[in-house]
């Protein structure tokens, strides 16, 4: 893919960097910094240590997201699949596939996966912040104590939401599978991507009360799903 740019290779994958990076880094960092505790740094007084520190975060947070590809992308080469890259977004990264999985069961547990190291590597922080800081609560052991809580936090986030069975979450293929057990591919795309619109569907109206991130959010997962659908079909010629 162009306007990325390779930083590393792990697994023989490539592990590239899109350049929407460039202006999120810095968006995440900004976010962290302004945002009260315990889910960001705003009452620390001094600037520099302040957006040293966000930038910090957002980096390790960068790197959270790069062990869910990795996850996904060390199951799907362990049984037969391949990876020609992985592209990072923050928000979340795309593991772009040579083939696919074809068997369900291996796909589900391929999606499974990434989700699963997220939210272990959540619990993981959690448990290492309950265990380790002397005051237990986020915002009172320092700001080391109140990185680990908000990475550890926005881990578990990341791995839930991803659960939702909805693409392009990774439930969405978790669900997919599920169909592609008792039906075609094709077909249990179809059934997926329609569950995963009336999720969407379901998560605006509820936005309109709540919160407008929700509305963008819904947005996102609409288009996703439709994208997930015209690709299969386009692929196996169903158009
Ligand atoms: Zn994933």
């Amino acid at each position: 893919m162009r306007n990325s740019l390779q930083i590393a290779k792990i697994f023989g994958i490539p592990i590239k960097i899109h350049i929407s990076f460039l202006l999120v880094l810095p968006f995440f960092t900004w976010i962290f910094a302004i945002q009260p505790e315990p889910f960001g740094f705003a009452g620390i007084e001094s600037e520099p240590v302040k957006y040293l520190l966000s930038l910090l975060t957002a980096i390790l947070l960068f790197a959270s997201v790069l062990a869910h590809e990795l996850a996904h992308s060390y199951f799907s080469l362990r049984y037969g699949g391949s990876i020609s890259e992985i592209t990072l977004y923050l928000i979340g990264g795309v593991s772009s596939m040579k083939e696919e999985l074809h068997d369900p069961a291996s796909e589900a547990k391929m999606a499974f996966v990434g989700p699963f190291s997220s939210i272990v590597i959540g619990i993981v922080l959690l448990a290492f912040n309950y265990l380790f800081n002397p005051t237990v609560s986020p915002s009172e052991g320092g700001p080391f104590f109140l990185m680990v809580f908000i990475l550890g936090y926005i881990n578990i986030i990341l791995g839930l939401f991803n659960l939702i069975p909805a693409f392009p979450m990774d439930g969405g293929r978790i669900l997919r599978a599920f169909f592609a057990q008792r039906m075609g591919f094709v077909e249990a795309t179809e059934k997926a991507a329609s569950i995963g619109k009336i999720f969407a569907f379901l998560m605006g109206i509820i936005g309109l009360f709540i919160s407008f991130w929700l509305i963008l959010i819904a947005f996102f997962v609409y288009m996703g799903a439709s994208g997930e659908e015209r690709q299969v079909k386009n692929r196996y010629g169903k158009l």
